[in-house]
């Protein structure tokens, strides 16, 4: 290698701009792409051995059908039989419109039917905090392995002002997918926590609203499919990027809210639906203690979203309170279960851990009394296991079981606020 200071010491160029590196060394902008394009070639090899869809590999043939997608995310998820039915399908809907676009192992019945555009489905789901919204969205992102970004709605402002602008989204999936622009374009995009950029009232209003409805605004383009200007880099450090062209036409946008308050909005849908001795009928089926089975797109406009991003958003579907047998499953089923995330942990320093049955149980019993909910089971498995994962890797034993009475004795001397704070 040369290193000479007037060229570029891989091609020897001397007639172009030069970047010094360590050492002595230059390497020109031309030999930089070249270093680039082979690390991703390298990269999309890589993954290929290892048997992950490509940017450039994409087909039908090795899409998984909707009941296997569901089967998979019974796997990590505990039930919502409902949501993960309905992604599933969603999923499975939009990677064969992929397929379409590219022309991909369509089939002949399918190639007749060449004047119908199969529209984009993207994603909402309604349901309280801490259900498994972003799991299944992340689960079915591994099964695909496409690449995967979770933003959060609040921070997201209009062009202009403190905060994210909405492209910020589409660099985050761009660094995902290792800077390789077909990956970028097929991935999935989890907005959590749409219902805080609600409008807050149902009437549009005449002053400008930042966070509400400016930013569901700015997020239509994204959701319609358009081609974007992102900066690759992010943020608004970086004046000097050029921008990369991405085209949301592919990219799956999943949204997430809890919609706190929606079920009184559901309630009055039906009720001025419910009229006359028909109704009277219906009415006693409906079943008051889950509301959010019945929500429609209705109730999203009345909680604030407008009308052209719930347009955009054509698949809804909700997400339930997790009950105790729920909950306590949490704790055990899933393939990657807090309690054997631990046992692998501690089976690394050669010890069998096992969990008593009671003392799961009054785990779930603190995660409900505390509200905590199914993010409560890891910090109070957590508090109970943290002495132990620092003692026990050298007390020299082969075995250890986590009783009742020392899952009470942790949890008891630990802080509650911690706990809350910790979920
Ligand atoms: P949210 O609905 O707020 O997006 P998350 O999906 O982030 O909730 O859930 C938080 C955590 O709680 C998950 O990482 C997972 O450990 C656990 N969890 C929540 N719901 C379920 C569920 N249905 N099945 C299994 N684990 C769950």
């Amino acid at each position: 290698m040369s290193k000479r200071k007037d060229c570029c010491s891989f091609c020897g160029r001397d007639d172009i701009q030069l970047f010094e590196g360590i050492n002595g060394a230059y390497i020109c902008p031309e030999c930089i792409e070249r270093g680039h394009q082979i690390i991703l070639e390298e990269n999309a090899k890589r993954d290929k051995a290892a048997g992950k869809a490509t940017g450039n590999d994409f087909s039908l043939n090795n899409l998984p059908k909707p009941q296997q997608i569901k089967e998979f995310l019974d796997q990590y998820v505990i039930g919502q039989d409902e949501a993960k039915r309905y992604l599933s399908v969603a999923v499975y809907n939009h990677y064969k419109r992929l397929a379409l676009a590219q022309g991909v192992d369509v089939p002949a019945e399918a190639k007749a039917y060449k004047d119908v555009e199969i529209e984009k489905s993207n994603i909402i789901m309604v349901g309280p905090t801490g259900t498994g919204k972003t799991l299944i969205a992340r689960t079915i992102a591994r099964m695909l392995t496409v690449p995967f970004t979770i933003v959060d709605a609040t921070v997201i402002t209009e062009a202009g002002y403190v905060g994210e602008d909405v492209e910020s989204i589409l660099t985050r999936l761009y660094q995902e997918a290792d800077c390789d622009l077909k990956k970028t374009e097929r991935g999935i995009v989890f907005i959590d926590e749409i219902d805080k950029i609600a409008r807050k009232s149902d009437n549009p209003s005449i002053t400008r609203d930042v966070s509400g409805e400016g930013v569901q605004q700015a997020l239509l383009k994204l959701l319609e499919g358009s081609v974007v200007n992102v900066p690759p880099k992010g943020g608004r450090k970086h004046p000097e990027q050029e921008f990369v062209h991405i085209n949301t036409q592919n990219i799956l946008f999943i949204c997430g809210g809890a919609f706190d308050g929606i079920e009184k909005k559901i309630a009055q849908r039906l009720n001025t639906q419910v009229v006359g001795f028909e109704a009277s009928q219906q009415a006693k089926a409906i079943d008051k203690d889950n509301l959010l089975q019945y929500i429609a797109p209705q109730d999203l406009k009345a909680f604030g979203l407008i009308p052209e991003i719930i347009g955009r958003l054509p698949i809804l579907t909700y997400l339930k309170p997790l009950d105790r047998a729920s909950l306590r499953s949490i704790l055990t089923e899933p393939k990657n279960a807090i309690t054997r995330q631990y046992q692998k942990l501690l089976a690394m320093d050669g010890v069998q851990l096992t969990f008593e049955p009671e003392a799961l149980d009054y785990i779930v019993d603190k995660a409900i009394e505390y509200k905590l909910g199914a993010r409560g089971l890891r910090s109070l498995t957590e508090t109970v296991m943290m002495d132990l994962m620092y003692e026990i890797p050298t007390r020299h034993i082969s075995e250890f079981t986590v009783t009742r009475v020392l899952a009470e004795e942790k949890i008891s001397r630990a802080d509650t606020d911690r706990l809350r704070n910790a979920v």
